[in-house]
C-alpha cells in the first residue's frame, strides 16, 4: 500500500508540474500580448505647484491579459527583465510615447515632456541612444520632450560607467530624472556627480508628512539641497490636499498623485489636459 501511495503521489506531482505557473503563463504570453495590443501606456500628469499647470506626464505601462485581467507592472516588469523581453517592450513604450507627444502637439496641448521609466537592462543596452534619437526624429518632436527616469539601483554596480552612459544619453538632449529617491541607498552626496535634471521623491518620504514633524524637516532639507544643485523636485504618490499644501510650502516644484489625477489611458489623459488648460 505504501508503494502504491508513493506512486500515485508521484503521478499527481508530475501532472501538476505540467500546468504552467502564473509566472510561466505571463512569460510565454508576453510576445503575443505585444502583437495583439494587450499592452497600453497610461499617463499621469505632473502638476506644477507654482503655476498650477500640467508640466509633464509619466508614462506607465499596463497589461490587460485576456484571461487574467489587468496585471500590474510590478508583477510583469521583473519577468520581462529576467527574460530580456524588456528591451522590446521598452522600445515599444518609447515609440508609443513619441507618437502620443506628436498627437498632443497636433491637438494643441502645450509642449510638455513625457517621462519614460527605463529598466536597468534597457539602460545598459547598446542601441538605446540610437533608438531614442530615431523615434524622436521620426515623430518630429524635440529631444527635451523626453525625460528618462532611472532608479538609484543603476548606481549599485559600476557607478562610473553609469555616469558615463547617462552623459551620453544627455548629449542627445533628453532630460533625466532620478526615480524613487528616498528608497534604497539614497545618498545626497552623489547627487552632485550625476547628470540628472530632476529628483523624484518617493511617496514613502511624504506618506506621514502631515503628522510627523521630523519627516517634514527631512523633506525640506532634501528639497533645499536639490535646488542648490540645480535640480527640480517632483514628489510622487501625493494623495491628500494637506500633503500638497505642505510640499508647496517647502518649495517642491511639482507633484504627481491621486490628489490631482490617477494614471489615465491616452485618450482620457488628453481630455483631462484640455479641461484643465487655462482658456
Ligand atoms: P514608479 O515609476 O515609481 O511609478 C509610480 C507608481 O505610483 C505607479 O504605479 C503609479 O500608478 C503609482 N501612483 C501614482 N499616484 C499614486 C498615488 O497617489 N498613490 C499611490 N499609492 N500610488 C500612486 P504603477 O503604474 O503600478 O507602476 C509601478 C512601477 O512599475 C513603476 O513605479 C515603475 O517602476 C514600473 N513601470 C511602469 N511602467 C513601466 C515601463 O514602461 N517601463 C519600466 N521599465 N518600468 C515601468
Ligand atoms: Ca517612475
Ligand atoms: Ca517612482
Ligand atoms: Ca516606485
Amino acid at each position: 500500500i505504501a508503494k502504491k501511495q508513493r506512486n500515485s503521489y508521484r503521478l499527481f506531482e508530475s501532472s501538476m508540474s505540467q500546468l504552467p505557473s502564473r509566472e510561466q503563463q505571463l512569460e510565454r504570453r508576453m510576445p503575443v500580448a505585444l502583437e495583439q495590443g494587450e499592452f497600453t501606456v497610461y499617463y499621469q500628469p505632473k502638476l506644477s505647484l507654482d503655476s498650477n499647470t500640467i508640466i509633464g506626464a509619466e508614462a506607465l505601462l499596463r497589461w490587460k491579459h485576456p484571461e487574467l485581467g489587468m496585471i500590474s507592472p510590478q508583477e510583469f516588469i521583473p519577468i520581462a527583465e529576467r527574460t530580456g523581453f524588456i528591451i522590446k517592450l521598452g522600445e515599444w513604450v518609447i515609440h508609443t510615447v513619441c507618437k502620443h507627444l506628436k498627437q498632443w502637439d497636433l491637438e494643441g496641448l502645450p509642449p510638455f515632456s513625457a517621462s519614460v521609466n527605463l529598466s536597468m537592462i534597457q539602460f545598459r543596452q547598446r542601441d538605446l541612444i540610437q533608438f531614442i534619437s530615431q523615434c524622436i526624429e521620426q515623430n518630429g518632436i524635440t529631444a527635451e520632450r523626453i525625460d528618462l527616469e532611472l532608479t538609484e539601483s543603476v548606481f549599485m554596480h559600476n557607478p562610473h560607467s553609469t555616469i558615463q552612459l547617462m552623459r551620453e544619453l544627455k548629449s542627445i538632449g533628453v532630460q533625466m530624472s532620478l526615480d524613487d529617491f528616498g528608497t534604497g541607498f539614497s545618498s545626497l552626496s552623489y547627487l552632485k556627480n550625476i547628470p540628472v535634471d530632476c529628483l523624484k521623491l518617493d511617496k514613502s518620504f511624504i506618506e506621514h508628512i502631515a503628522t510627523v514633524e521630523k519627516d517634514q524637516a527631512i523633506v525640506r532639507s532634501v528639497i533645499e539641497i536639490a535646488h542648490t544643485l540645480g535640480l527640480t523636485v517632483v514628489t510622487e504618490g501625493v494623495e491628500t490636499k494637506e500633503q500638497m499644501d505642505i510640499l508647496k510650502l517647502q518649495n517642491c516644484d511639482a507633484i504627481q498623485g491621486y490628489v490631482f489625477c490617477p494614471p489615465l489611458p491616452a485618450g482620457q489623459f488628453l481630455a483631462f489636459c484640455k479641461e484643465s488648460q487655462p482658456v
